[in-house]
């Protein structure tokens, strides 16, 4: 029908060789990283919008969505004489009349349609302008309709009263850039359709897991996904694709743990008195969780090939206890007998944080806990090094304190095995920073940290570290086993007895000044504050309620000028460089600064015991889980922690949903009902696990993750290399490009 070759066409092939485009459109294409067929086969619908009526051409009223189905006629395409934009035109008539169609900027459509086809034409009528108001009323066109090839018009359509269409009750609605619009895609995609292409789609996925679970072919699936018949179909399309993500994930963490399970680590062997000894040196007693989360390392620490441990737990469940405990086992152990060379090396440990603040608190804390075992601590920053003790291990006493020294020095230390702990932030993964005996790696707030820089910590070993990977982002199962799969779960899944459960409260609109009267009154007694606003990306005017959003910037300069002017304010945006970041972190520690207003980045475990307060601005932005975290960082203190959320919403179901925040402090359970109850595409963070928001959905449904898992490992054990599977090699090797970048 129209002037290529359809026999051509494959995945592959790039979207200008089968249309001509214009350099906007070209444009728009590439920020939706649309380039070939493949890719406009994978550009999912958003939602899907009830179609219009059907209708009989005499009856259409101007305004009205509708379909018709009739005979085309008069395909023309023209510019326009100024701006030089495509103009299709065209009309359409059935056994009661003729209406004109346009069409702005699709020129291609005139080619695809031959004077005479019978057509489904679906769109907005529109009226056109009469210059004289004394005139009858414009005449009615459809403007940039939908049009689709029929092959017979359904019967009754010619008699508005008994529609007779059935198949078209889902009409695909697809996000959308300036230049590429919603129904360009539906187009190209009808053109591709019509096409062999899809008698020749190889499916990625083994046909007999596919028959196992019940999902359809990708044929099905792509033609079900873009042009359901009924809802259901779509549901299913769209499940089988989320599977295909969740099995590509699962590929790459089996293979990932597959290797792992290959290499061999240190062995680290304590008995349970040993360790007993250690964690009684701690000013209060393990819980339960902490106890079995220590058991579970001990376990893997003497079986052969390295630990691969997640320790996720709440803010404030003692993370850092288990760390050091584990940090323990492995340097109060010897390395192998014939490689030591000096009476001081023991097993060493790299212990990494997401900022320089924690990694300096974590610093200090260790000393504690070291001090009296005589096992010296670094720490290596961006901003310099620092060594306990300060005097050389044979003279040290137990007043020793910290010192300042060189990187080099330092790293000469680590390297010939002589400091057992090392302690920093990114600069710890540098190439400078060498070993001799590292057998544990902890990772602190493991999701900052990519999987690619998890391995590179690991794979730069002879004999491969231990690894603990700590995380308070409370994330729901299905997505712990999806995006962690390659790791052993620990759960803190309960606080150390007696902590404050800080007071959650819904702030409605004429309670905010009495509310900042409370704040002001915590304040005086001396008292932080945390105010959070949230984080705007990019500005965006086609989405509504990003200018209504509380920005950091103004609202830090409003709190200042009319609410707090005795008081010292400060802003902490991740647009900050680090250095800026940290200042201003540091400065509301040391109490420099009374209030600091953010946006979520304060996020991060930083420890400010002072603070007491957190005010969350347009709380329904974020998601319960966030909710939850930012609470979290009043946890700390012994006074008592208010959080107040606002809300710029009258929505029953946010309302709902930020009374559970109220009325749970169990960050799984949050996590959990953030899952069920978000909507689509609304889940925050979806794309910080390199997960879709479809697969986001498919997380829903456990059966359906624990399937994934069960199939990915099956295969990676019966085919490594997935030699049988070439197209599955070829989406999981593109898949870890685009997600490692
Ligand atoms: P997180 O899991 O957020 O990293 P931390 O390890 O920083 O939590 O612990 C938070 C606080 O709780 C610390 O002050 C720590 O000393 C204290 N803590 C840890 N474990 C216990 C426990 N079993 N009983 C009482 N307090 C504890
Ligand atoms: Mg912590």
């Amino acid at each position: 029908m129209s002037n290529i070759n359809h026999h051509t066409i494959s995945i592959n092939t790039p979207l200008e060789s089968i249309q001509r485009l214009s350099p906007f459109q070209k444009k728009a294409l590439a920020k939706m990283r649309l380039r070939n067929v493949e890719d406009v086969l994978r550009h999912f619908p958003t939602r899907y919008g009830e179609t219009g009526e059907v209708k009989a051409v005499e009856f259409l009223t101007a305004g009205e969505n509708a379909v018709v189905f009739g005979k085309i006629s008069k395909l023309k395409t023209a510019k326009t004489f100024k701006s030089r934009v495509a103009i299709s035109t065209a009309e359409v008539e059935d056994a009661t009349g003729k209406i004109k169609i346009i069409w702005f900027s699709q020129p291609y459509i005139a080619k695809m349609f031959f004077e005479g086809m019978l057509v489904r034409i679906e769109g907005k009528v529109s009226q056109k302008r009469t210059k004289n108001p004394n005139e009858a009323d414009g005449e009615l066109y459809f403007s940039n309709p939908k049009i689709e090839k029929v092959t017979q018009i359904p019967e009754g359509t010619s008699d508005s009263l008994f529609p007779g269409e059935t198949d078209h009750n889902l009409s695909p609605v697809y996000s959308e850039s300036r230049g590429i619009s919603s129904n360009w895609i539906y187009h190209f995609l009808q053109k591709i359709f019509s096409s062999q292409l899809l008698n020749n789609l190889i499916d990625p996925i083994p046909e007999n897991i596919l028959k196992k679970y019940n999902l359809p072919s990708l044929k099905t699936a792509i033609v079900w996904i873009h042009s359901p018949r009924k809802k259901e179909d779509a549901e299913i399309a769209r499940k089988r694709f989320a599977f295909e993500e969740i099995f590509l994930i699962q590929l790459d963490r089996q293979k990932e743990k597959y290797l792992a399970q290959k290499e061999k680590a240190f062995i680290i062997r304590k008995n349970k008195e040993e360790m007993q000894s250690f964690t009684e040196t701690f000013p209060f007693p393990l819980t339960n969780a902490q106890n079995k989360s220590i058991e579970a390392i001990l376990d893997d620490f003497k079986a052969g090939p390295p630990m691969s441990r997640l320790l996720e737990g709440d803010v404030g469940s003692g993370k850092t206890a288990v760390a050091t405990a584990a940090c323990f086992a492995a340097v109060s152990t010897l390395p192998p007998a014939g490689s030591r060379r000096s009476e001081f090396e023991s097993l060493q440990v790299a212990y990494m944080a997401p900022t320089e603040i924690l990694a300096e608190q974590h610093f200090e804390s260790f000393i504690e806990y070291f001090a009296k075992y005589k096992i010296p601590v670094g720490l290596i920053t961006g901003s310099g090094a620092k060594k306990f003790p300060s005097k050389s291990l044979s003279t040290s006493s137990r007043q020793a304190t910290w010192t300042k020294i060189s990187k080099p020095q330092l790293l000469k230390w680590v390297a010939n095995g002589e400091i057992p702990i090392l302690i920093g932030t990114h600069a710890l993964i540098q190439k400078t920073v060498k070993f001799k005996n590292l057998a544990l790696i902890i990772i602190d707030e493991q999701h900052r940290f990519g999987v690619k820089q998890r391995m590179q910590l690991r794979r730069k070993h002879d004999i491969a570290p231990h690894l603990l990977s700590m995380t308070a982002t409370p994330i729901p199962r299905t997505l712990a086993l999806t995006i962690f799969g390659d790791l052993d779960l620990s759960l803190l899944d309960e606080l150390p007895p007696g902590r404050q459960i800080p007071e959650t409260k819904i702030v409605l609109p004429h309670e905010r000044e009495a509310i900042y009267e409370r704040v002001r009154q915590e304040l005086k007694d001396g008292r932080q504050v945390f105010v959070i606003c949230p984080r705007i990306n990019d500005p965006d005017p086609d989405k509504e309620n990003t200018i209504n959003a509380k920005s950091v910037k103004s609202e830090a300069l409003r709190l200042q000028e009319k609410i707090f002017p005795e008081f010292k304010i400060a802003a902490l945006t991740g647009k900050m460089t680090p250095k800026e970041k940290e200042d201003a972190m540091r400065n509301f520690k040391d109490g420099k600064t009374h209030i600091l207003v953010a946006t979520s980045v304060v996020e991060v475990g930083v420890n400010v015991p002072n603070a007491t307060v957190i005010l969350i601005e347009n709380a329904e932005r974020f998601g319960l889980a966030q909710l939850h975290q930012l609470r979290g960082r009043v946890l700390r203190s012994s006074y008592k922690p208010y959080c107040f959320v606002f809300a710029d919403t009258k929505s029953e179901k946010t309302i709902s949903r930020l009374k559970s925040f109220v009325n749970s402090h169990n960050g799984f359970e949050l996590a959990e009902a953030d899952l069920q109850q978000r909507g689509t595409g609304d889940l925050a963070g979806a794309k910080q696990w390199g997960v879709s928001d479809l697969a986001m959905e498919a997380l829903k449904n456990i059966k359906m993750v624990e399937a994934a898992r069960l199939e990915a490992k099956a295969l990676i054990e019966e085919d490594f290399d997935l030699k049988k599977y070439p197209l599955l090699a070829k989406h999981l090797a593109e898949r870890i490009t685009v997600h490692m970048e």
